[in-house]
């Protein structure tokens, strides 16, 4: 039996205006199956750096329909479009913002009716798989309703990723549950709408879990390097940093 792989990579770590970095989003791998997480408009050119099959990727999620996590798909549909993708591409979202992210796939394709291959839209309301993963979503505080997501393999090792917005209880305990938590941190102070450090700092964590805070106002960088460099459960989330992990199928034993 061939071990599993489950692979994270961070494309983009930056918030909506950074000028240094491309908008947040990940890209989750397992099994030759591959979800990308959140498509700005400068994501984009991330993921078309690393890809030249426009079959490569097998799903998108969106974890809300604000431009710097969704306007990417145009260019990214339009792209796999030119190239001819010929596989069903499957969007998951929630159900009040189809309409939003649809038009952004019509724009894609406009004025032809279609592009050159499916999209299936899937309502995370009613979603409980996605790929090899069980999937699990809860509400942040956010300025439009965002859902993070905790993704959790064969072998019970478990991802989340917050999208935008101070974690609530349910999506604490999701985080808290997991072993790759990727949190937005927009502010080192509290904040009304989206993660803060200090927020994020007092939530519960899962004992040998790595936390990587993303989606920083590019003011607050260097104050929240500088007070997580005396711990090492939390850190800075690096634009292209990967996490990696093989375990053994029958004992969920890590590899490497
Ligand atoms: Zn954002
Ligand atoms: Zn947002």
């Amino acid at each position: 039996m061939t071990p599993d792989s489950l692979s994270a990579h961070l494309l983009g770590c930056g918030d909506a205006y950074d000028t240094e970095n491309h908008n947040s989003g990940l890209l989750v791998s397992q099994d030759n199956y591959r979800l990308l997480i959140d498509c700005g408009p400068w994501l984009t050119r991330r993921v078309l750096d690393s890809v030249s099959d426009p079959d490569w990727l097998d799903a998108i999620y969106i974890t809300h329909a604000h431009p710097d996590h969704a306007l990417g798909l145009t260019t990214l549909t339009n792209w796999m479009d030119s190239k001819k993708r010929k596989k069903t591409l499957t969007i998951y979202l929630q159900r009040e913002q189809k309409s939003v992210i649809e038009a952004l796939v019509r724009y894609a394709h406009w004025p032809s009716a279609n592009l050159g291959y499916s999209v299936d839209y899937h309502y995370i309301e009613a979603t409980r798989e996605i790929g090899p993963w069980q999937a699990e979503f809860a509400p942040t505080r956010h300025a439009i309703s965002n859902m993070s997501i905790k993704l959790t393999n064969n072998v019970n090792h478990a991802l989340f990723f917050s999208g935008d917005g101070e974690l609530g209880e349910e999506g604490a305990e999701l985080a808290a549950s997991s072993d790759w938590v990727f949190v937005e941190c927009q502010t080192y102070d509290w904040h009304h709408s989206h993660g803060s450090l200090l927020q994020i700092r007092a939530l519960d964590k899962k004992p040998n879990s790595d936390w990587l805070l993303y989606h920083i106002d590019p003011v607050d960088r260097e104050q929240i390097r500088y007070a997580l460099s005396q711990q090492n459960q939390m850190r800075v989330a690096e634009e292209g940093v990967v996490m990696d992990r093989t375990f053994a199928p029958e004992t969920g034993g890590i590899i490497c």
